[in-house]
């Protein structure tokens, strides 16, 4: 029996998906229209929301959330016709007369729990894979980005079929509230505690599940790199929403001989990028809540800056910082920093940064700049992540075409373009038999013979 007296919303969903009509062809593109012009039309309260909760600027909010999420709808809608078609298989000759063919089927009712760091990008991407493997949706966006959510709810309500997609806003205890109901599909993303607890209650239903999770995401600067355009990117890609990204470079591995420089660099980016205060630039985003603050306010305590440690609480500021002289050992290197706080260690030899990374973290993205074919190839065998991006960083997050996910520690399960479509579906076989001809051979008595034969019939015509 399901229990939906909490979320009497459930039943209705489930209603709608059991007539069918969200597997039809015409309602996902509907409804993925319907959420790209919430991106178009909304953009500026979408900007104005994510402003609100963390200071955010409008073109970073483009760039990494309206923006992605619509190149996301646009690939879906492009590519979906094609995705939904049943693939066929070959039929071996034992098995003829006969037509095998595969179809991905959607699970039901999914349920998608959000972290805050991107709050629309992370709530509504998996949203879109959702909709277009044919599932209806119950969206649970963050409670640390509170105008994002009461957005997305809004929204979702006033452009999405409302009997197959809903929003619940809460925090904890209606996450926990929602994971005791039974869902077709769990996708989650958020902390490493939190998802263990995630994993614990889709275990109860048997739900399958994706978890995207964080990490140490390393990044080598090999001798052999162009270090400005290094300095440049890393330090984009590391103080990009306030440092609050999974995917951002958790610390940086530079090869002993380009230290100076690359600090040198890394300096120079960040006054060119947030003016030499970085409190009065527009662009600079604040730390999320208090919690978070003095969580990284303790870190600097433990790692003095070598640049930035400026930071502010009733701002919720800290500026971008570069720790120098940092060990494997330090305390920044216990966990994921989430905030804009940069190690930086020294190696001499590129088999230790390899071996650093082995031992600290199972991390969701690698990153390595450098020119040299042979070293590129080194890193990437020799090492293990959700992904690599080499000579850049993040961007192997933003191609609808690569899978996004991480691997170990740092999650499992992919999302983005069809892998999301994929994640959000499961494969259903179907075989076609001809119900002639039916010889006795399968059937017993096995005689000697027949048994013999079987065996030789098995053995050379299966595949
Ligand atoms: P969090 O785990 O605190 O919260 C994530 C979501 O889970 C929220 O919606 C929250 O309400 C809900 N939640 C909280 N407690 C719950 C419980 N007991 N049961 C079920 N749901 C519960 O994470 P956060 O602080 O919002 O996000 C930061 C973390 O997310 C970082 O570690 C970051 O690296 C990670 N992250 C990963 C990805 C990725 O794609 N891999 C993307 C963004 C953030």
């Amino acid at each position: 029996m399901q229990k939906d007296q909490a979320f009497p919303e459930l039943a209705v969903l489930r209603e709608t998906f059991e007539s069918g009509k969200t597997r039809d062809l015409r309602w996902r593109r509907s409804q993925l229209l319907a959420l790209e012009r919430f991106l178009i039309e909304r953009e500026g309260e979408i900007a104005a929301a994510v402003h609100d909760d963390f200071r955010k600027s409008p073109a970073e909010t483009f760039l990494t959330e309206t923006g992605y999420l619509r190149g996301e709808i646009r690939f879906a809608l492009k590519h979906l016709k094609s995705w939904m078609k049943p693939r066929k298989v070959f039929v071996p000759l034992i098995y003829q007369p006969a037509t095998g063919s595969c179809s991905r089927e959607p699970f039901g009712v999914v349920l998608i729990i959000g972290a805050w760091n991107y709050p629309f990008n992370l709530c509504l991407a998996p949203l879109i894979s959702a909709i277009a493997a044919g599932n209806c949706a119950v969206v649970k966006p963050s409670e640390h980005a509170p105008r994002s959510a009461a957005l997305i709810a809004e929204g979702l309500g006033h452009y999405l079929d409302r009997s197959a997609i809903t929003v619940i806003e809460g925090g904890v205890e209606e996450a926990k509230a929602l994971l005791a109901e039974r869902f077709g599909y769990l996708f989650f993303t958020g902390s490493r505690s939190t998802g263990r607890e995630v994993m614990l209650a889709a275990a109860r239903h048997l739900t399958p599940l994706t978890i995207e999770l964080g990490g140490k995401c390393p990044c080598i600067v090999e001798e052999r790199s162009d270090l400005r355009v290094a300095a440049r990117r890393i330090v984009w890609a590391k103080f990009l929403n306030g440092g609050q990204t999974c995917l951002a470079p958790d610390y940086v591995l530079v090869h002993e001989r380009c230290e100076a420089e690359l600090l040198r660099q890394m300096q120079e980016a960040i006054t060119h990028f947030y003016g030499d205060d970085p409190r009065l630039s527009p662009d600079y985003p604040r730390i999320i809540n208090q919690d978070h603050f003095l969580r990284l306010e303790k870190l600097l305590v433990g790692s003095p800056a070598w640049s930035g440690g400026k930071s502010e609480l009733e701002e919720r500021y800290i500026a971008p910082t570069i720790l120098r002289g940092v060990t494997p050992m330090s305390p920044v290197m216990e966990s994921e920093i989430f905030g804009p706080l940069l190690p930086v260690i020294v190696y001499t030899e590129l088999s230790e940064a390899l071996d650093i990374i082995r031992r600290v973290d199972d991390p969701l993205a690698l990153y390595l700049f450098s020119s040299d074919p042979a070293v590129q190839d080194r890193v990437v065998r020799h090492s293990r992540s959700g992904g690599v991006c080499i000579n850049d960083l993040l961007f192997q997050a933003a191609m609808h075409k690569l899978p996004f996910g991480g691997f170990g520690q740092s999650g499992f399960g992919t999302c983005h373009g069809k892998a999301g479509f994929e994640t959000f579906s499961f494969q259903r076989s179907l075989l076609r038999r001809s119900l002639f001809p039916d010889p006795d051979l399968r059937y017993p008595p096995y005689s000697r013979r027949k048994f013999s034969f079987l065996k030789r019939l098995v053995t050379f015509f299966q595949v």
